[in-house]
């Protein structure tokens, strides 16, 4: 029956059953504390596209690793917090102007239920418009990017790019340069704008314990956003996407780096740019998945004791049916 879709029963096969993230139970961004949703966008790349189907292939590989507990730390993950997931947001791809505003809404809505957007691409440009909404709230933003590009190459302000999104982002106050960190780099730009880069081989000379160290020695206590473009990772680990770029990380290292990013105070999270096209046994979707699972664990670890010292918080439960 429908309930048993979404339990921890361990009958419930990976390979059939309901392709929600983590088998989180459908439902609106409202009363949960940490939401998943999808962008199906890839209006935006400068390559390859097809990170429009990324969302819907992460969610069926996450099926692989949504039962149990998590591995290393044995977290019962499935209940540790109320976690949904809420859909794609849905736009008209003929009026293609209109997806920014959007994305924007379906990330407010979240924002406004008080609750953890955990975000799954599309192209990397719909990072842009999560961050606006969360630095409508909190203020600008400490950003930890991982990817092989910068995203930051100066740009018109009237376009649209996932190559320049953090070029606007930062001009326009969304990011806190001084506390930003950019990692696993191998593409070269003019200017970071002041955002420290930690390239790969940087990574690859320093390893994991010190990449991770170095990250939260820069951003600190400030409020902060964790963003994974798919193509940080070697293509050799991640072949599915728009701009592969040889030399990257390993899915080990980068999955090192992300599981110790707890005491960082993530307002949101998202892994972008899979595009199931160019996969390989869903390899890449996969590790889309994997990352995505780190993330909703440093989640967990982030906003239980916060969870727990609130009790008021269905008080001011708003009601939005639409
Ligand atoms: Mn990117
Ligand atoms: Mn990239």
């Amino acid at each position: 029956m429908i309930e048993e879709w979404f339990s921890n029963n361990p009958n419930l096969p990976t390979f059939a059953g309901p392709t929600s993230l983590f088998r989180f139970p459908y439902g609106n961004p409202e009363g949960a504390d940490v939401v998943a949703w999808g962008v199906p966008l890839d209006l935006t790349t400068t390559g390859r596209s097809g990170a429009r189907l990324g969302p819907r292939a992460i969610r069926a590989a996450s099926t692989m690793i949504s039962w149990g507990k998590s591995f290393p730390a044995g977290i019962d993950f499935k209940s540790a917090l109320k976690a949904v997931d809420a859909g794609d947001c849905i736009f008209d791809h003929g009026i293609a102007q209109d997806f920014v505003e959007r994305i924007y809404e379906f990330a407010d809505r979240i924002v406004s239920a008080n609750a953890i957007p955990l975000t799954m691409g599309g192209d990397h440009f719909i990072s842009y418009p999560v961050i606006k909404a969360l630095a409508k709230k909190h203020g600008p933003l400490a950003l930890v990017h991982f990817d092989a590009h910068p995203d930051t190459w100066p740009d018109d302000e009237k376009r649209t790019d996932h190559g320049t999104m953090f070029y606007h982002a930062v001009k326009e106050g969304l990011i806190d340069p001084k506390k930003s960190v950019q990692i696993g780099l191998r593409t070269y730009v003019e200017d970071h704008l002041g955002i420290l880069c930690l390239d790969a081989p940087w990574v690859h000379e320093n390893g994991a314990k010190k990449t991770y160290q170095a990250i939260k020695d820069r951003v600190g206590k400030q409020a902060a956003y964790l963003t994974f473009d798919i193509d940080c990772l070697d293509p050799a680990f991640a072949p599915g996407t728009g701009t592969p770029v040889p030399g990257g990380l390993s899915s080990a290292t980068a999955l090192e780096i992300v599981r110790n990013l707890n005491q960082i105070d993530f307002k949101g999270y998202d892994v972008v740019e899979v595009s199931p096209p160019f996969d390989h046994a869903d390899m890449t979707a996969l590790a889309g998945a994997q990352l995505l699972l780190e993330m909703y664990l440093l989640a967990i670890q982030n906003h239980l004791p916060a969870k727990s010292g609130k009790k008021t918080k269905g008080k001011n439960k708003k009601n939005i049916n639409s």
